[in-house]
């Protein structure tokens, strides 16, 4: 099955809307085995979509609209389809009961136009629509082929894709796909590569792996023909994968969620220990990350933000002589920090970040990329040098990133200190 994504709204030629969908779409696409070979952006405009149409039909068994099924002028993405394939647009009593319902649901006063929502070509399969008024759509498009349409706003389309399409995607490909998502931090992609080389070329399970900052992930997919015998391939791959790549694996899941600091968070969860935090050129992003996770509140205690040094002495203590003797940006420092707040706040374990994060501010024996992470726990206080590199805010990132990992390390007794 080959896909083609077509995204509708002169917004987003323009550069004011992300096209989050595209980007949404071919992944839930990609994940689920079936081919991708084009996507297209067009603004709406009747006589270019009308082209786009053509020639997506052209190349692929399923076209995939987003945007442009509102109720104005400007949403003329059903319209052109139907004129594309010859096929006249009418009123589906089925999509009009439900856009009906949907403005009752929401107060709000229905207009003739919305009756645009509710018209589809005769053979058309509604998709429902729970969280908008505009239902979506898989119209038959001759020789097997279909165009699905989807609304608009990412609220809208992912759930609809998700709950409806991909269903349907199955059920016609006669197969299913099951995959894990291995998260790696603490290697870089070449490396990753070099150690895995021969298995990323086998042909079931694939094995794909794709980067974000600093962190690389591997997708591991089995086809086969029920979900029991797929999840069932994949398992010597994955114990094959964690033993040539050891503890850089932080997580190993169904889903293509996680982070490091969900790791953190369940990891000190899971051991019954609380955490606090000091930071200077994170600025409290690494309490931040970690207060992003749901039940963070079980283990985050609290914080500081010591940016400039006066804080450092006042808020957590730190000596100004062990500051003027050895840096502010400094093992001991950092070790001063964590210890400080590990204290004040009796937590279980704590950690401290001080660095430069540029651009001005570097020297010879400090270059800009300088950090030192602090980790103090009721046993031990220790500091993890860092040499990032990369502008401001790749370092500050890097940093959080490292120190939620030293913190997961540090718990299940991984840090040699
Ligand atoms: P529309 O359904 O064309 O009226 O689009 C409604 C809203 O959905 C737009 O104003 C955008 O904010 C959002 N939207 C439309 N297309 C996309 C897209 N491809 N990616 C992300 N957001 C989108
Ligand atoms: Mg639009």
């Amino acid at each position: 099955m080959i896909a083609e994504i077509l995204c509708v709204g002169t917004e987003l030629l323009m550069g004011q809307v992300l096209n989050t969908n595209a980007q949404y779409i071919a992944r839930r696409l990609a994940a689920q085995g079936v081919s991708i070979y084009h996507q297209q952006v067009v603004g709406d405009n009747e006589q270019r979509l009308e082209e786009a149409y053509r020639l997506a039909l052209s190349r692929a068994d399923v076209v995939i609209t987003s945007g442009g099924l509102g109720p104005t002028v400007d949403d003329i993405t059903k319209r052109t389809a139907a004129k594309v394939l010859g096929k006249e647009l009418v009123l589906n009593e089925e999509a009009y009961r439900m856009v009906c319902e949907r403005f009752q649901q929401y107060h709000r006063k229905m207009t003739l136009n919305n009756q645009s929502q509710a018209m589809f070509t005769a053979d058309t399969q509604i998709l429902p629509n729970p969280n908008g008024t505009a239902p979506g759509a898989i119209v038959p498009a001759g020789e097997g082929k279909v165009i699905i349409h989807l609304p608009g706003p990412p609220h809208e389309l992912e759930p609809m894709f998700h709950d409806q399409v991909e269903p349907w995607i199955q059920a016609r490909s006669g197969h299913v796909l099951v995959s894990r998502y291995i998260r790696i931090f603490g290697m870089g992609e070449s490396e990753v590569d070099m150690r895995l080389k021969d298995m990323e070329v086998r042909d079931n399970p694939t094995l794909s792996p794709y980067c974000s900052l600093g962190e690389v992930i591997l997708r591991a997919t089995a086809r086969a023909e029920d979900a029991q015998t797929a999840a069932a391939m994949l398992e010597p791959v994955i114990s094959e994968i964690r033993s040539r790549l050891g503890r850089v694996i932080y997580d190993v899941r169904t889903d293509d969620g996680g982070s490091l600091a969900e790791t953190a968070v369940h990891t000190l969860r899971d051991k019954g220990w609380t955490i606090a935090t000091a930071e200077s050129l994170t600025g409290g992003l690494i309490a931040s990350t970690m207060v992003e996770v749901p039940g963070a509140s079980n283990v985050v205690k609290g914080g500081w933000v010591t940016y400039q040094t006066v804080s450092k002495t006042m808020l957590l203590g730190v000596p100004e002589e062990t500051i003027a003797r050895c840096n502010v940006v400094s093992e001991e420092v950092a070790c001063a920090m964590a210890k400080s707040a590990r204290e004040q706040l009796d937590v279980d374990i704590a950690v401290s970040a001080t660095g430069l994060a540029g651009p001005d501010g570097g020297t010879p024996e400090r270059p800009v990329g300088t950090v030192f992470l602090g980790i103090a726990t009721r046993e031990r206080v220790y500091a993890v040098p860092l040499h990032l590199s990369g502008n401001r805010a790749r370092i500050r990132t890097l940093t959080v990133k490292h120190a939620l990992h030293a913190v997961t390390r540090e718990i299940k007794g991984e840090m040699e200190g």
